[in-house]
């Protein structure tokens, strides 16, 4: 058995599942890429970039659920529900490299920084309540002038994100969406009500979590049946496939 099938196997959804639960969406996501990229190691799943991320989380939805994707957004204009249909490939797009490098000039000098990984968000965080997310990230990203050494020059590139201009600030970000477009995929729609447009961020995590809670809330009834009726135990349930679970539940007249 592949170790991404194991994966994804009843058993271990659960419990990632289950350690979700109490969870944050940085940690989360963090815990669904584990599912998604069973090789690799904790570190390389911490220091993945967010647009790689949701890249793999993209894939991950399609193999657990399919690649058609439904949302229910709320139109801000008028308050009504837009629903919405789409293929998981509607959202895909370019994501940065590992080692990719954001650079903006800025008063003469270049500021340069990193793209953030699971790592910052859950840093950001541990933070409690940030004044300034974008600044306090950018302060995390930030890559001090190239070239360390003696015959640098000092350059406005010495000068750390706290004490870059707003305007600075703004730049970087867009800079940092420009380089990673699948870590901020928006979803341009008009209201079917009203027809005013309207943009929506997609947010892959919050999305596939609330299907895995929905997968795992199911499952674990069913488990609840079989166990009710025969005293089989969780882990041997789990274990069955899923057309065997099936036939016992048709046997036992479950619904669900
Ligand atoms: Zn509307």
């Amino acid at each position: 058995m592949s170790a991404m099938t194991s994966a994804l196997m009843p058993a271990n959804l659960l419990k990632v599942w289950e350690s979700g639960a109490p969870s944050s969406s940085a940690m989360r996501g963090l815990l669904l890429l584990g599912l998604a990229c069973p090789q690799a190691t904790a570190d390389e799943l911490m220091q993945t970039r967010i647009g790689h991320r949701d890249a793999q989380l993209l894939s991950l939805r399609e193999t657990l659920f399919g690649p058609h994707l439904a949302c229910l957004l709320d139109c801000p204009t008028c308050g009504q529900p837009i629903e919405l249909d789409f293929a998981v490939d509607d959202v895909r797009t370019q994501h940065a490299a590992p080692d990719d490098v954001c650079e903006i000039e800025a008063d003469g000098g270049t500021l340069r920084f990193r793209l953030p990984c699971s790592a910052d968000l859950l840093a950001l965080e541990g933070q409690g309540n940030v004044a300034h997310a974008e600044r306090w990230l950018l302060s995390r990203c930030w890559l001090p002038a190239p070239g360390d050494n003696a015959t640098a020059t000092p350059t406005p590139m010495a000068v750390a994100p706290p004490d870059w201009r707003e305007d600075q600030v703004q730049a970087a970000v867009e800079a940092m969406a420009l380089r990673d477009p699948q870590a901020e995929v928006l979803l341009d729609v008009v209201c079917p009500a009203c027809r005013a447009p309207s943009s929506h961020l997609f947010d892959i995590v919050g999305h596939l979590w609330r299907e895995l809670d929905h997968w795992a809330r199911g499952m674990l009834r069913q488990v609840h049946a079989i166990a009710a009726r025969y005293g089989w135990s969780e882990a041997h349930i789990l274990a069955m496939g899923q057309a065997r679970r099936r036939a016992y539940l048709d046997l036992i007249g479950y619904a669900g």
